[in-house]
């Protein structure tokens, strides 16, 4: 069936990519999970690149580094829920002992992939930007580092993720000559107490509801890229959500895109293809094939979030 629109629709892939940096804050470091998650990166670009997918690539720019002394310089954040200095678990060693704190051979793969991917930021050290606390000046000491390594490292450094996709001093991004961001989907549930939120959040996918799509939008200098659609993991309860639960949710965000012309933003933690990494990648690709199959004939085009950018 032919999309009666002139336009077609678009689909948007990203990736966050954290290793020690999304999680040493909350509680210990899973590093046995995370060198797994390393381990299986090959697998997902060559996924990837057999489907002639470009997606956008959001680290935490620490990861850049080979090795750090800790950073004395760096403005420090001053939250209620995290006392110590926001270094403290940096290990301050290298790639060789730390590959979960330092990946600078992990993410030069992206860029060899040479599928043309969107290599963006999360930030230096992933501080969540919209916490009390966080005062503009380490907003842009976080955004600038993030954005020098990207550039020290011959990637583009367009794109940007917040950390916990808390959106906050947007007006930093262009500073640092990035053009776009990653928005948060619209979900009925989204004022509701943390709880109704969980539940929400899975009962979504449980009764498989269609996820929302949108449009690139500019605010001054930058671009909002919509999101519509969190890949969910298998860790805990999640792990009896079926996988095509995920796949049909999945092509449902598909054929509104395509109804209407507008953006289906699929995203992920790189992190979370594991556990059940093999059974994780299969149901990736199950979306992936039904992408390449719909931009085969001419229904969807890929675009990374710095080419949304640059369109709008
Ligand atoms: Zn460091």
């Amino acid at each position: 069936m032919h999309s009666q629109h002139a336009a077609p629709g678009i689909f948007t892939l990203s990736f966050d990519v954290e290793l020690a940096w999304g999680e040493f804050y909350r509680g210990p470091v899973g590093v046995e999970r995370l060198l797994e998650a390393r381990r299986i990166f090959p697998k997902l670009l060559r996924l990837l690149e057999k489907h002639e997918i470009r997606a956008t690539f959001a680290i935490v720019a620490h990861l850049l580094l080979a090795g750090c002394e800790g950073h004395p310089s760096m403005p420090r954040p001053h939250l209620s829920w995290r006392t110590q200095d926001w270094y403290d678990a940096d290990p301050q060693t290298d790639e060789k002992h730390d590959p979960v704190w330092y990946a600078p051979s992990l993410i030069a793969l992206i860029k060899n992939a040479g599928s043309g991917h969107d290599v963006g930021s999360q930030g230096f050290s992933h501080i969540p930007l919209d916490e009390p606390g966080v005062s503009i000046e380490v907003a842009r000491a976080e955004v600038a580092e993030s954005s020098r390594l990207l550039r020290a490292n011959g990637h583009a450094g367009s794109s940007f993720v917040f950390p916990r996709n808390g959106i906050c001093y947007r007006e930093v991004l262009a500073e640092e000559q990035f053009t776009c961001y990653r928005g948060v989907e619209r979900r009925w549930y989204r004022h509701s107490h943390r709880i109704i939120r969980k539940a929400g959040h899975l009962l979504d996918q449980v009764l498989s509801t269609t996820p929302p799509v949108g449009r690139p939008t500019r605010h001054g200098l930058v671009v909002e890229v919509p999101s519509s659609m969190l890949f969910l993991s298998r860790e805990g309860m999640r792990r009896y959500l079926p996988l095509r639960a995920r796949v049909e949710r999945a092509r449902k965000g598909i054929e509104r895109a395509i109804a209407t012309g507008s953006v289906f933003h699929l995203w992920m933690h790189a992190e979370d293809l594991v556990p059940g990494a093999d059974l994780m990648l299969q149901a990736l690709q199950s979306v992936l094939l039904h992408v390449r199959h719909c931009a085969d004939r001419g229904e969807i085009v890929i675009r990374t979030m710095a080419e949304l950018a640059e369109k709008n």
